[in-house]
């Protein structure tokens, strides 16, 4: 799902996302009407275990207002909201005691980073070695 939600203008450097969709999972989520295993909530922000971990720790943090995706937080959100949503990836991590041995925060825009769920979330990854970087590009 999500991925009409991003249109290619002929080519990568002309991706723009479309408007947000009020119906996406997160936004559903945020609304109470689907459940989360929530891990942390605060006026601006919530977290809760992603539902297909990748890793023993992998827990979204997402925030409450309508934002497609890091692109469309940094340029619209407040101040109040970006100083609450890095402050909850901090705590989030922390408290899943990930600061101690090490974590990957990852947050995925548009089509070439197959962005599924067009609500912006950081992923938190944590509990393994979690190898180096990014992986090769599909031949
Ligand atoms: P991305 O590819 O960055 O858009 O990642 C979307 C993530 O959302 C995936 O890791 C999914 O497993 C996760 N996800 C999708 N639906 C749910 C849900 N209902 N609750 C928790 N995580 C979800």
């Amino acid at each position: 799902m999500g991925e009409e939600q991003f249109r290619a203008g002929g080519d990568r450097s002309r991706l723009r996302a479309m408007a947000y969709d009020p119906n996406n999972v997160f936004a559903r989520i945020i609304r109470g009407e689907i459940p989360c295993k929530k891990v942390y909530e605060d006026e601006h922000t919530l977290a809760f275990h992603d539902i297909n971990p990748q890793a023993p720790t992998h827990i979204l943090v997402i925030p409450k207002g309508p934002y497609v995706s890091m692109d469309d937080f940094s340029a619209k959100a407040s101040e109040a909201e970006i100083a609450a949503f890095v402050r909850a990836i901090g705590k989030v991590a922390r408290e899943a005691g990930a600061a101690e041995t090490g974590y990957r925060i990852l947050a995925n825009h548009g089509r070439d980073a197959h962005q599924e769920v067009p609500h912006l979330h950081v992923h938190i990854f944590a509990g393994r070695d979690l190898g180096r970087m990014i992986g090769k590009a599909p031949a």
